[in-house]
């Protein structure tokens, strides 16, 4: 029984697996072409999102009976010709909740008081007491879009801070302290929108140029969730006319990010999809992607 680990993994997970007395390879920085020579000898691989697992890499993989993704997101891997083939596809779905969710509120705060933009004028050793004057974000709305696992511990966060939280999830009837309203009516109400929502057909560019209309203005808008649920021009377009007075982005319509024109904005944060880049999140997901292995190899 053997694993092969395609992504950076933490040690300890690759520990949970040998104890078991599974063999495990661990090229975290293999390339798709070793990926295709290696793979037919494993009945199960590892792997986090910089891995493609494609209909190639499934053909070739002849003994594979377990893809474990180490993260939630699975648009890595092809997991309808996956599971054709009879291969279990698996992820750590609980893993990065509370990291993903403390992010989105650390952004939330930082738009609120534009701490990365202070924090750039100190360093140029200025004293712009004047230019700072931020927002509350106690007595605001915030306005989610998905409330899944992650949506839900950002409300619950943001509930504790003082603000109202209303949802748009047609997939959801009814929510604790979290008012459902129908999109509109929550880029008319919300002061912060928050995304957390897969990007699907029906989420793509979700966030477009109608959308940024019937928001309020001086909305502050973060996405933690994923890349291509934002209209990245429309985004653009709303902070040049102010319609937009903050956004912070961690996802990006494509990755790793190759046109830097959001973050000319001074009015834009961001971060290199770090969402679940935490000491503690990091150590879950490897844990439980582990735990996924153990079980898919041996029962
Ligand atoms: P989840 O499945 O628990 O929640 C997603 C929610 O989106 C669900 O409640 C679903 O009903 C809702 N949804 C689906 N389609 C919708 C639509 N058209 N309109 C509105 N809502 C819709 O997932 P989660 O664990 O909460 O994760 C949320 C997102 O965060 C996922 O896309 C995930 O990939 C992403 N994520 C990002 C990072 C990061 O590093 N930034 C880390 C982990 C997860």
């Amino acid at each position: 029984m053997k694993v092969l680990i395609c992504d950076a993994t933490d040690p300890k997970a690759l520990k949970i697996i040998e104890e078991a007395g599974i063999e495990v390879v661990n090229q975290p920085d293999i390339t798709p072409e070793e990926l295709l020579e290696t793979i037919p000898e494993f009945p199960c691989m590892v792997v986090r999102s910089r891995t493609k697992v494609t209909r190639e890499v499934i053909d070739a993989g002849t003994a594979l009976k377990a893809i474990v993704r180490a993260g939630v997101g699975l648009d890595n891997i092809d997991v309808p010709y996956a599971k054709e083939k009879g291969i279990q596809v698996l992820n750590t779905p609980t893993a990065s909740t509370q990291s993903v969710a403390e992010l989105t509120v650390g952004y939330m705060l930082a738009l609120a008081r534009q701490l990365p933009q202070m924090t750039a004028s100190m360093k140029e050793g200025k004293w712009e007491k004047k230019a700072f004057t931020g927002i509350e974000v106690s007595g605001k709305t915030l306005g989610l879009i998905g409330s899944g696992r992650i949506g839900r511990a950002v409300a619950d966060r943001a509930i504790a801070l003082g603000m109202t939280v209303v949802a748009y999830d047609p997939y959801i009837s009814e929510l604790e302290n979290i008012e459902l309203v129908e999109l509109d009516e929550l880029l008319a109400k919300a002061d912060f929108i928050s995304l957390h929502v897969p990007h699907t057909d029906e989420t793509h560019n979700i966030l477009d140029q109608s959308a940024f209309k019937k928001m309020k203005d001086g909305v502050r808008v973060i996405n933690c969730g994923r890349g291509g649920t934002i209209d990245e021009d429309a985004l653009y377009q709303a902070v040049l006319d102010g319609k937009v007075a903050g956004a912070a982005l961690d996802v990006y319509a494509q990755e790793p990010l190759t046109d830097p024109k959001l973050f000319s904005l001074n009015q834009v944060i961001g971060s290199p999809h770090v969402g679940a880049g935490t000491k503690e999140g990091k150590a879950r997901v490897g844990e439980i992607a582990a735990q996924k292995v153990i079980e898919a190899l041996k029962g």
